[in-house]
């Protein structure tokens, strides 16, 4: 039997999504149904909104949420109805030989966890909808497999704690987990949304001695002061430019460069900035077929590192808790960095809004009226001024 919910439906792309009715499968064995507290908006959703990535259509996106247990498959354990959990797009099953050695990003099984015989979503007329990430949250319920869910306690309201599940996971792990910075570093973050501004928490919390933030952006700047960077560097056009300027403020360059844009200039910006032995952590997403380019003596002689951090080299279900006592201790801002919490029925409004700058995340609350007053006002108005 499946179950009618409504979900906000993209059917075309540059198109606003629709809300409409589907159809929810019922549980397999490991999986389980959870009803959205809140949802944000991430740019990889609003990538395949736009177009500039593709996903089988129609498709339900949505990937960046926390909620709250219904029913559960019979051979699920680690979970029961009525637990909080957030969920993530990495699973992994723990067993196989990545996730033996603590990557379980790199799961090898990812397919097999993931495998279905039914589409999990269909529309009235049975036609499969596709689910973003396993996932697909812009919905009032969604399916998850047992492994891609981290329960999390009460005390973390859930419109900041639904970051937990991609922009933190991402920034936050590619600076711990990934580059793996300690009091010593000197850090740049280049791109200072909402996975940039993790990075630079991330990095702030480990101890870094200097943490620059770097982004086209003035606006952008300011906000990442405010979380922890040291300094900031305003990127004009030219990359050599802003390559001295950054080994004028940090002597012969940094440590630790994190590239949280997905664009090959970004990337290789971040290579340039680096002193010798320091190390480049990419975890932006770039389009299919995109090639880097990098000088081989920069690697060589100076015993550079380039390296990815897809979804932050994250341990997620090790991460939440760790996520989670940051939060608590104050340490972790989450809630600043929640710039408006809409209603899910204006979904196409908040992807509109990621177009400002003062935007950090927009999250949608899917239960209950807003706990705290719209600031989409706020954001429009300045906009237009
Ligand atoms: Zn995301
Ligand atoms: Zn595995």
């Amino acid at each position: 039997m499946r179950t009618p919910i409504n979900a906000a439906v993209l059917e075309q792309p540059g198109r606003p999504l629709r809300m409409t009715e589907v159809l929810l499968d019922e549980p397999a064995e490991h999986e389980v149904v959870v009803r959205p507290e809140h949802v944000g908006l991430c740019h990889s959703d609003l990538h395949y909104v736009k177009g500039a990535l593709s996903i089988e259509l129609p498709a339900v996106l949505g990937h960046e949420a926390v909620g709250v247990v219904e029913h559960v498959g019979r051979a699920v354990t680690r979970v029961a109805p009525g637990d909080r959990v957030v969920a993530t797009v990495t699973p992994s099953c723990g067993i196989c030989p990545s996730c033996s050695r603590g990557r379980p990003t790199q799961c090898t099984r990812v397919d097999r966890i993931r495998y279905r015989e039914r589409p999990k979503l269909v529309t009235r007329q049975g036609v499969p909808v596709e689910v973003l990430g396993g996932l697909g949250a812009f919905a009032e319920a969604f399916l998850a497999g047992e492994g891609a869910l981290a329960k999390i306690t009460p005390d973390v309201p859930s419109s900041a704690a639904c970051l937990l599940g991609c922009c933190i996971t991402t920034g936050f792990g590619a600076a711990v987990h990934g580059a793996k910075i300690t009091a010593e570093d000197t850090v740049a973050v280049i791109g200072c949304g909402g996975v940039g501004i993790a990075a630079v928490q991330g990095a702030r919390i480990a101890g870094a001695r200097r943490i620059v933030a770097i982004d086209a952006v003035g606006e952008k700047l300011g906000l990442a002061r405010t979380f922890g960077a040291t300094d900031v560097l305003l990127a004009g056009s030219d990359p050599e430019a802003t390559v001295r300027q950054l080994k004028e403020l940090v002597t012969g360059g940094v440590s630790h460069a994190i590239e949280a844009v997905g664009r090959a200039q970004t990337a290789e910006l971040a290579f340039a900035i680096l002193a010798p032995t320091g190390t480049a952590t990419v975890l932006g997403l770039m389009p299919e077929g995109e090639r880097l380019s990098i000088p081989a003596d920069a690697l060589v002689y100076g015993d550079r590192i380039l390296r990815g951090a897809y979804m932050g080299a994250n341990r997620f279900l090790s991460d939440v808790e760790m996520f989670t006592d940051h939060y608590r201790s104050g340490r972790l801002d989450l809630d600043s960095m929640v710039t408006a919490e809409l209603p899910f029925g204006q979904i196409n409004e908040g992807f509109a809004a990621m177009a400002d700058p003062a935007t950090i995340r927009i999250v949608l609350g899917l239960r209950a009226a807003p706990n705290r007053p719209s600031t989409l006002d706020r954001i429009s108005q300045k906009g237009a001024a």
